[in-house]
């Protein structure tokens, strides 16, 4: 059987009406940059995410980078984040002429390791950037407690975490701000690209409202130096059909997992996804660790079984970083992980069929 890694066709088959109803609306308007799709999807996710104000983003890229602009970070800055990350983390540090000051991750969620921020702080530190990753907020108090001593804003890459809780607060919330995407394969995906950015600082939300539309205040009077980062309507009308969804198919996810968790437990070659208790993991990917990845993935694949990784080369690593000085055994929990991870397919439209197949074929890879 196949199983592929993403199913996006098997989603769209299931709300197909109610997108195009949602399309067709901003089509029929004709308004298809800002209007009321934008403000509409703007005020439903602050409410979801219960914050105070929500702004939209051309991308979860451009949603950082208007984050980082907007809070004026810039050359001769240091921002503090993980190497175990997507690309846009560090790539956004990098365009506003900051640099990125890595801390190593903690094994088990994959998540900043607090305990090794403090030693990073400089006189040049102006910001923490945690990444919720996998689906999993980074540890917020121990964070916000630091930069709050240490005078730093804190900007959390919730673009893997949308609705994810820490102790009933939801990720993107607890910081200065917060950025979401809306990726394709995000838990909330856009039928292409889209972002938002998330705070409760009405100051601040303004000033990236101003700076998506090129700093422009009011016609065309420009006080910043900003950039096009204005969210499509197009993709404000396909993320209002979805968002009502949204809950349903994060507890889909959440039963995946536990079913495979409870399928792996008994294989000690297999590490599964440790989620903190003050947390609740919204797992955008589900992510295991084994021996010999690359030998499972190569033999998952030829079983027609999805698979992905997540990430294979740390970013302190990556060439075009090479300036910041960085090399290999600086982090070795994320060169370890970057080594042994492996994503299974989990999205809320896999049959139970399905599922058992992942599970025969990862136990009869790592068995083998
Ligand atoms: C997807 C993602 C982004 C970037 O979002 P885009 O919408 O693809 O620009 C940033 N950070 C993390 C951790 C992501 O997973």
């Amino acid at each position: 059987m196949q199983v592929p890694f993403l199913d996006l066709k098997a989603q769209y088959a299931g709300i197909r009406e109610e997108v195009r109803t949602e399309v067709n609306d901003v089509l029929d308007s004709q308004i298809c940059i800002g209007g009321a799709k934008v403000e509409e999807l703007e005020q439903a996710i602050a409410k979801y995410c219960g914050c105070g104000y929500a702004v939209g983003a051309s991308s979860g890229t451009d949603a950082i980078l208007n984050a980082l602009m907007s809070l004026e970070i810039g050359p001769g800055d240091e921002v503090i984040t993980t190497p175990f990350t997507f690309f846009a983390t560090a790539g956004c540090i990098a365009r506003v002429g900051a640099r990125a000051v890595f801390v190593d991750i903690k094994p088990g969620t994959y998540n900043i390791d607090t305990d090794k921020i403090g030693r990073a702080i400089t006189k040049k530190t102006k910001a923490i950037l945690p990444v919720h990753l996998f689906g999993q907020t980074a540890d917020m108090d121990p964070i916000v407690d630091i930069a709050k001593k240490a005078n730093l804003v804190v900007i959390e890459d919730a673009a893997q975490s949308i609705g994810a809780n820490y102790k009933g607060r939801r990720a993107g919330t607890m910081g200065t701000c917060g950025c979401l995407s809306f990726y394709p394969s995000k838990n909330l995906g856009a039928a292409g690209d889209a972002g938002m950015i998330l705070s409760n600082d009405a100051e601040l939300a303004k000033k990236i409202r101003m700076m998506r539309n090129h700093g422009d205040e009011s016609t065309y009077q420009h006080r910043l130096i900003g950039g096009n980062f204005r969210l499509d309507a197009i993709q404000a009308a396909v993320l209002l059909a979805k968002l009502p969804l949204l809950d349903k198919w994060t507890s889909e996810r959440q039963k995946i997992a536990a079913y495979y968790n409870e399928a792996f437990a008994h294989c000690s070659k297999i590490t599964t996804p440790a989620v903190s208790k003050e947390k609740t993991c919204v797992y955008n990917y589900y992510v295991i660790r084994v021996p010999r990845r690359d030998e499972v993935a190569k033999y998952l694949r030829q079983k027609q079984i999805g698979c992905s990784i997540y990430y294979p080369l740390p970013l302190h690593m990556q060439e075009c970083f090479s300036d910041w000085g960085y090399s290999q055994d600086d982090f070795p929990e994320s060169e370890k992980a970057a080594e042994q991870v492996l994503a299974l397919p989990i999205y809320p439209e896999l049959t139970a069929e399905q599922k058992d197949c992942v599970i025969t074929a990862v136990l009869g890879a790592v068995e083998d």
